[in-house]
């Protein structure tokens, strides 16, 4: 390994970059919205959307000034965070793996250079849209980079049995949606919101630090692939039930559910995200636990349909997973919206 330069530290960047007084009253008021749907305070649905990937500012912020408008027509029923994912996990480590490492998709990594733009973009977000958004917690030490901004954060299914994911979350004031692992075992994911909600002392960015525990840690459901490759859904109502079970003898505090609709769910099938969160909706309406543990669903969805190679050129395609398109993400909110009660 090369050691090519030593990168700033969080604190010089935010001092680069800081968050302006509105953004940090912006934050706040949508941290509020967004808790009180996971302690069950508010019975609005959550909206984690936006694409697998925000590869390009232009686009991401067009899509999510698209997202402000809609959030205003259907304030009465849900609350949208935004999905800008700055960093990828990959399957074999091979492709592209996010804003973080390539600012630009085509060019080589440059991790000084995301560090920046990924702090710029989720902060033109804030700025231009009053969104504080979601983001993955891939590399739990680079939460810092980011924490003024965000307002919800998912652990991967790739990285929910670390150790270091589980304490880090556990140190956060926002909610964690804690993915099932790959495998579909629903214990591991069981497992990583009791460490996520417990508190500990470990060692975190050279420090000797103490958690006290997050108790908005929370499940999320993306589906899972067996010991012979193939894909299988966790979104029906008997996954939904299992899980009512298994958080009704847990002691886990705020039991809640985000249901992811891509992934192993939708089988990448993306445009299945329609019919899959009106399916989840339907469960809600037929068991009173499920209605009460189901807060929302996390939804692929950019400006143009599908996805393209990372050299395609088309302006708001996906360059990672397919992603629903604007005029089918608009019309499946909408639905939402009418169909939620
Ligand atoms: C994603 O949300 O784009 C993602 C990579 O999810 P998962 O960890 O479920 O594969
Ligand atoms: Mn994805």
């Amino acid at each position: 390994m090369i050691f090519k330069r030593k990168l700033l530290i969080p604190k010089e960047i935010k001092e680069m970059y800081p968050i302006s007084e509105e953004g940090v009253l912006a934050k706040a008021a949508n941290d509020a919205a967004i808790r009180a749907v996971i302690r069950g305070e508010s019975d609005k649905l959550l909206l984690v959307i936006g694409p697998c990937s925000a590869d390009r500012e232009d686009a991401v912020i067009e899509y999510i000034s698209r997202l402000r408008s809609l959030q205003e027509r259907v304030a009465d029923k849900i609350v949208i965070v935004p999905r800008i994912y700055t960093n990828k996990p990959r399957t074999t480590g091979a492709g592209y793996k996010g804003m973080l490492h390539q600012p630009n998709p085509q060019a080589q990594s440059d991790m000084l250079r995301g560090l920046i733009s990924i702090r710029k973009l989720h902060m033109r977000a804030l700025n231009e849209t009053g969104f504080s958004c979601a983001d993955e917690m891939l590399y739990p030490e680079n939460h810092r980079f980011l924490d003024d901004l965000l307002s919800y954060v998912a652990v991967g299914a790739r990285s929910v049995e670390d150790q270091q994911h589980r304490l880090t979350a556990s140190g956060l004031d926002i909610p964690v949606g804690m993915k099932n692992p790959t495998g579909g075992d629903l214990s591991v994911m069981m497992n990583a919101l009791k460490a996520a909600q417990s508190g500990h002392t470990f060692i975190y960015r050279n420090w000797e630090v103490e958690s006290q525990g997050n108790p908005l840690a929370h499940a999320i459901l993306r589906g899972y692939v067996d010991s012979h490759g193939i894909t299988h859904p966790n979104y029906h109502y008997e996954d939904l039930s299992r899980l009512c079970e298994l958080y009704a003898g847990s002691g886990l505090q705020n039991p809640a559910v985000i249901v992811d609709t891509n992934h192993c769910n939708s089988g990448k099938q993306y445009e299945e995200q329609v019919r899959i969160a009106k399916e989840v909706l339907h469960s809600t309406r037929h068991s009173t636990d499920i209605h009460a543990l189901v807060k929302g669903m996390m939804i692929e969805s950019y400006l143009e349909d599908g996805c393209q190679k990372p050299d395609g050129g088309v302006y708001g395609k996906s360059i990672t997973d397919p992603c629903l398109g604007w005029e089918k993400t608009e019309r499946l909110v909408l639905d939402l919206a009418e169909l939620w009660v």
